[in-house]
């Protein structure tokens, strides 16, 4: 867990925009040796010169570090950086987004609570909802995501956690989490968002009303498709009770992950700019192709959701995706001809990447579960990368002309 001092040499000062935040935020305390940059520091302990010295750092009196599962000096500028950008009190990291979704949910749920929810989360977190919480004495109702009004009145009969994340993978419907935290705090819930897909540049749930925000740093944090990372961020009673069973159950970050994670930060603002700009402009163009039958984009006027996403998003991200005519068959002959797009089971990442619900965001699921969710077998799931937005759309015109 972060010590909640602000300091302002490292830029943390919030009168900063989140392109310099991104930059110089929450680096300070973690830099040694007059290092311009955060040192990777890989030692499972710290030592002291005496009790008195080590009670200190131990009981919270005094900062520093005692081990490298609890907090280290590498993941905790990882962890400033993020709680900055998300203008919150506290955060904590964990090894992956996963270990940040269920360690959130196991540290803050006990059997006979309630949780509300939507049927489209990450396929990773609908298999907490489905099964290993249930096991637990877990109650979960998984709403339909495209009908706020059913949200809403299920949160109403009472829940102690409402789970939302938004835009929603892979078909980028938008929850309006400023009401939806509202009537979760009518009933005393906590308001939980994952906000992968939009990143912090884009959005921020705090602000909207959320309690707490969480993020699979692997995804648009990393951007470069070479680091596995969870965090959270949120008031720190809550961020503590989350540490607390991170640091017992042992899922913490790795140091060089978020050395990682931190160099790639510095470039989240220009990388997200370009995502936005990039994904804008290629699904105004699908909308407009023979080959395709439905796009999803929340930036499109025409998506379901496009007032509510205009009204709490400043970007509309970097994921998009749509339908071919043809369906599974057509999908199954297109993506390999996709010459500037990797068929990968990941998103955000400068490259472009494509890939289908079945291989990517939902393998953990069956067939029966994706139809049971709302997900096309023949959806393609396309995360827009940093190249020419030019070269993507020609890529992807001679892929559809074997459609
Ligand atoms: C990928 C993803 C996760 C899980 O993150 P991992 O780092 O793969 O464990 C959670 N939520 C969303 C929205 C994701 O895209």
């Amino acid at each position: 867990m972060v010590d909640m001092k602000r300091s302002t040499q490292d830029g943390s000062s919030t009168d900063l925009a989140p392109a310099t935040l991104a930059v110089r935020a929450g680096e300070q305390a973690s830099l040694a040796h007059g290092a311009t940059q955060v040192p990777i520091v890989y030692s499972a302990a710290f030592g002291y010169p005496d009790v008195d010295a080590w009670l200190d750092v131990a009981l919270g009196r005094a900062p520093g570090h005692i081990y490298s599962r609890n907090t280290n000096p590498t993941v905790h500028a990882f962890e400033e950086k993020v709680r900055i950008l998300e203008g919150a009190e506290a955060a904590t990291s964990f090894s992956t987004g996963m270990a940040a979704v269920s360690n959130t949910l196991f540290a803050l749920l006990a059997p006979g609570d309630r949780v509300v929810s939507i049927k489209d989360t990450y396929g990773g977190t609908n298999q907490l909802f489905v099964d290993f919480l249930p096991r637990i004495g877990v109650r979960v109702d998984l709403c339909d995501t495209s009908d706020h009004e059913q949200i809403e009145a299920a949160i109403t009969e009472g829940c102690s956690l409402v789970y939302l994340e938004s835009p929603t993978n892979p078909t980028l419907k938008v929850m309006d989490i400023a009401r939806l935290s509202a009537a979760g705090h009518e009933v005393g819930a906590i308001v939980v968002a994952d906000n992968t897909f939009a990143t912090p540049i884009n959005q921020n749930p705090l602000a909207l009303g959320a309690d707490l925000v969480l993020h699979s740093a692997t995804k648009f944090l990393s951007g470069h498709a070479d680091a596995l990372g969870g965090v959270l961020c949120g008031a720190p009673p809550l961020i503590a009770k989350v540490y607390h069973y991170r640091e017992i159950t042992g899922a913490s970050l790795d140091p060089m992950a978020a050395y990682l994670l931190i160099r790639s930060m510095k470039t989240l603002a220009l990388r997200v700019r370009q995502q936005n700009a990039n994904a804008l402009t290629i699904a105004r163009w699908l909308a407009d192709q023979p080959a395709v039958a439905a796009v999803f984009y929340p930036g499109l006027e025409t998506h379901l959701h496009h007032d509510i996403a205009a009204k709490q998003m400043r970007g509309y991200g970097g994921m998009l995706s749509f339908m071919l005519e043809g369906g599974f068959e057509a999908v199954k002959r297109v993506l390999p001809r996709l010459r500037l797009a990797h068929l990968a089971a990941n998103l955000g990442a400068v490259e472009t990447l494509a890939g289908v619900p079945a291989t990517t965001s939902h393998v953990e699921c069956s067939a029966e579960e994706r139809e049971a969710m709302g997900i096309p077998e023949g959806l393609v799931r396309y995360s827009v990368g940093i190249e020419d937005a030019g070269d993507l759309m020609r890529d992807l015109e001679q892929a559809f002309a074997v459609a």
